[in-house]
């Protein structure tokens, strides 16, 4: 039988009227079979979403607070949601076992995890549908990254014992059993996950957007929905900022080359984005989208006749990585190399960092500068389209933005630009505006 596999996220399933139409979409399609389900979101612009709400608790308990009041509020929400669908059902029990566990000092991820797992309970007595506990077939390595393979074998063998099931987003086990999450948002990579093992013909990624937009609409007002948009691109817009799906989800569904379609909870009626991957067509406006990131620092290094000094690199390197530190780019000149870092990981240790760069490099000058935002142009049909980065340049400049660093890689999908963060939604409005003519 034909297979779908859906992920709602947290504000498509934040109240009991969200609840209500996503058993209306779930519903309308017979083979809309594995669902997976986040945890209730925010309701309204100052809400707590119940994630945030859990690790508060945890915080609390770590500091050997009572609880109470913050687990109240919790079970609030979701007796809130049970009593308005009017189902005859009870989270009691679960409610007592967790909160022991918490004050007994569980682990912050088995904490965090309740929110997803708490609400697959409603969302699978509501729908009728069996409930999978993500513990039982979702799995990490001893070293905390994802165990794929044992997870696809275990996971696609219990799918076939359940015609229907909800599955809670966001967590799986590890080898001794205990709980461990994925970063945050992480239900989009267990939507893929499940996708992957059902074998489904499409992953339905449901949210509160009508799809991927062509930037985010909290910094350009209303952009376009992409239509299309293959899993490269996708990847390099959600690395970057685009948030809409983690940008971790692609990989387990691009193994197995099953679509992504991102739908609209609030509006099912429209047709989404499609990731895909590969597409035939060139898109219309030639970029598919931009996307951008604050809190980068770039480090300078200068040093005279470095162009002709082997092993320049290496060292600089090797002393950013000696401090366990992920750098985005690498720009350089004739005498000066630079590296760009996220400004959160140097933080503390920025003089160690810049002590031995000097040590190991016999650098002229090394300073760092704060305040960088990264900005994406991505794009499929950039690729050999001559003018492109010239169109991004001109549009940068005639807003009066000053570029601080440029990078391209060879695969041409994308530029990425580094301005100061205070002309971060100008430069994402300069190059929307380019590119995207009404
Ligand atoms: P969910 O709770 O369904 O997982 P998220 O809040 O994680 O939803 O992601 C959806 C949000 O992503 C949107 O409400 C929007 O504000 C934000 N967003 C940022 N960039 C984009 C983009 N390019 N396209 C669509 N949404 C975006
Ligand atoms: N509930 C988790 C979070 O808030 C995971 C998710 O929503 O995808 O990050
Ligand atoms: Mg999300």
């Amino acid at each position: 039988m034909a297979v779908k596999a859906l992920k709602f996220g947290g504000s498509s399933l934040a109240s009991a009227e969200q609840f209500k139409k996503v058993a209306e979409i779930v519903k309308a399609d017979d083979t809309r079979r594995y669902v997976v389900a986040s945890a209730p979101g925010k309701r309204s612009a100052g809400d707590i979403k119940v994630t945030d709400m859990l690790y508060e608790c945890f915080k609390a308990a770590r500091k050997k607070q009572d609880i109470e009041p913050y687990f109240s509020k919790i079970e609030q929400r979701y007796n809130d949601i049970i009593s308005a669908l009017g189902l005859n059902f009870s989270l009691d029990e679960e409610f007592e076992k967790i909160k022991f566990a918490i004050s007994h000092h569980v682990g912050e991820d088995y904490t965090a995890s309740r929110g997803e797992y708490l609400n697959s309970m409603i969302l699978a007595a509501y729908l009728g549908y069996d409930f999978i506990d993500a513990e039982n077939g979702i799995f990490f390595k001893e070293n905390g990254t994802f165990d794929s393979e044992h997870t696809n074998d275990v996971l696609s063998e219990i799918l076939k014992e359940h015609e229907r099931a909800v599955i809670p987003g966001f967590y799986g086990s590890m080898p001794n059993g205990t709980i461990k999450t994925f970063s945050r948002g992480g239900s989009d990579i267990t939507g893929s996950i499940v996708a992957r093992a059902a074998d489904a013909e499409v992953y339905e990624n449901w949210t509160d957007v009508s799809g991927m937009l062509m930037a985010d609409p909290r910094v350009v007002n209303n952009p376009k929905v992409i239509n299309v948009i293959t899993y490269s691109e996708l990847r390099e817009l959600s690395y970057m900022g685009a948030t809409v799906l983690h940008d971790e989800a692609i990989f387990p569904v691009r193994e197995a080359r099953i679509p992504i379609n991102i739908r609209n909870t609030n509006a099912p009626e429209e047709h989404g984005t499609m990731i895909v991957p590969f597409a035939d067509k060139p898109n219309e406006n030639i970029i598919t989208g931009v996307a951008g990131k604050v809190g980068f620092s770039i480090i300078n290094i200068d040093k005279s006749m470095m162009n002709s000094e082997v092993g320049f690199g290496k060292k600089v390197l090797k002393v950013i990585e000696n401090h366990d530190v992920c750098f985005e780019h690498l720009p350089s000149g004739i005498d000066t190399m630079s590296v760009v870092v996220s400004t959160s990981e140097i933080d503390a240790i920025r003089e160690d960092i810049v002590n031995e760069m000097f040590r190991k490099t016999k650098a002229d000058f090394i300073n760092i500068e704060d305040g960088l935002a990264l900005v994406a142009v991505v794009g499929r049909s950039m690729v050999q389209q001559v003018g492109t980065a010239g169109r991004v340049f001109t549009a940068l400049g005639n807003a009066g933005i000053n570029i601080k660093m440029i990078d391209q890689g060879s695969s041409e999908l994308s530029i990425i630009v580094g301005v100061k963060e205070e002309d971060y939604a100008k430069t994402l409005n300069a190059i929307y505006t380019e590119f995207v003519k009404d």
